[in-house]
């Protein structure tokens, strides 16, 4: 009884989070204060000494304009962690942030943790991530698939046993997966995504054009001007870089149809991982599929009218999630809201 009470009053002493540890983007959910973070998941390190100097947006505005010996890198590549120590300095550093407790975690204000994993990753990887949860303060670790936390945060009917699509599109990885009762039936993780769109776009113009042009620059074209779809309204955009052949900076003009052909490889690979799962899914479950629709989500949902091609690809009818980019955070904020009916990831 009394000790009911003392756990009851040390439960609520502690936050409750939701982490979406993406390749991009780090999203966090404070329980009943919403979303508080998204930054770039992004550390600036001095190269001589290794020590992390700025995080984030901080560090994110550092890449390409740092001095030598500082150096912007992400810390997640692919989907899985690339550098442990450096993951960890930023995860503690996004939860401090969160929570606003500047000084270290004591016991008390420990924490309960729901973290969104890629879903192709290894027993050693989901040791690195816990284990980084558990030096960043957590005390309670929940780890979740990020397409079946993305499928919750989309409000999809997981639960049920129908056939759902979910198709992620981050940084690194676009993962495909079909979901039914509260499981990932089958699924498909591919390495390529929205950084290698933008790489594709980089290589487009120092072939076509001579012109080397920045990462930030590569991703601004795709987000201002990009498109799937041949039937796309054409838009036209200003670039600057620097002339290969003259090495003096030198600005063009660039349109939409030029940025798809830059794309077309890659998108058709994200296709391809589309059409390979809907084919690997089982009948009555991809029946479902077709009555139902595929839901895009991730940042590389919002290329425009991805959704489209997606449809008239498959045939089946294709749908953009509301925030593509909050939707494994808003996941992970349903299951810490209500743990009842998410009993199983909690
Ligand atoms: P991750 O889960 O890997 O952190 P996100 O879901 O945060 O990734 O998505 C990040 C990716 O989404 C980046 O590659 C970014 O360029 C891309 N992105 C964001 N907005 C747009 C947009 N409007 N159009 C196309 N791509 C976008
Ligand atoms: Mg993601």
């Amino acid at each position: 009884m009394v000790f009911d009470w003392f756990q009851n009053y040390i439960l609520s002493m502690r936050d409750e989070i939701g982490v979406d540890l993406g390749t991009a983007n780090t999203v966090i959910y404070v329980k009943d204060h919403g979303i508080v973070l998204k930054e770039p998941s992004v550390v600036a390190i001095d190269t001589r000494t290794d020590e992390v100097l700025a995080v984030g947006e901080d560090a994110r505005n550092m890449i390409g304009k740092t001095p030598g010996q500082i150096i912007a890198m992400k810390p997640l590549k692919d989907g899985v962690i690339a550098d442990y120590d450096k993951t960890k300095a930023m995860l503690s550093h996004f939860i401090r942030k969160a929570t606003k407790r500047g000084k270290p975690l004591t016991w008390a204000f420990k924490y309960r943790i729901v973290i969104g994993i890629p879903s192709g990753i290894t027993n050693v990887e989901k040791d690195a991530v816990r284990s980084a949860c558990m030096d960043a303060g957590a005390s309670h670790i929940h780890l979740i698939e990020e397409p079946m936390a993305a499928a919750i945060g989309c409000n999809m009917d997981i639960a049920e046993a129908e056939g759902n699509m979910i198709v992620d599109i981050g940084g690194g990885t676009t993962e495909v997966a079909v979901i039914s009762l509260e499981g990932i039936v089958t699924s498909t993780s591919i390495r390529v995504a929205g950084d290698e769109l933008d790489r594709s776009i980089m290589d487009y113009t120092r072939k076509r054009y001579n012109l080397q042009i920045g990462e930030r620059t590569a991703e601004r074209i795709k987000i201002e001007i990009g498109c799937a779809h041949p039937s796309s309204e054409n838009l036209t955009c200003e670039i600057r870089g620097m002339d290969q052949v003259t090495g003096l900076p030198k600005s063009l003009e660039i349109n939409s149809g030029e940025v798809r052909e830059a794309m077309q490889e890659n998108i058709d690979l994200i296709l391809k991982a589309v059409r390979e799962t809907l084919e690997d899914t089982p009948p009555e479950l991809a029946a479902d599929i077709i009555e139902q629709g595929i839901m895009l989500t991730g940042g590389g949902a919002l290329l425009r009218d991805l959704d489209l091609l997606i449809s008239k690809d498959t045939g089946i009818v294709t749908k953009v999630a509301d925030e593509p980019l909050l939707s494994v955070a808003r996941g992970t904020q349903f299951i810490i809201e209500d743990p009842r009916t998410y009993s199983s990831f909690y």
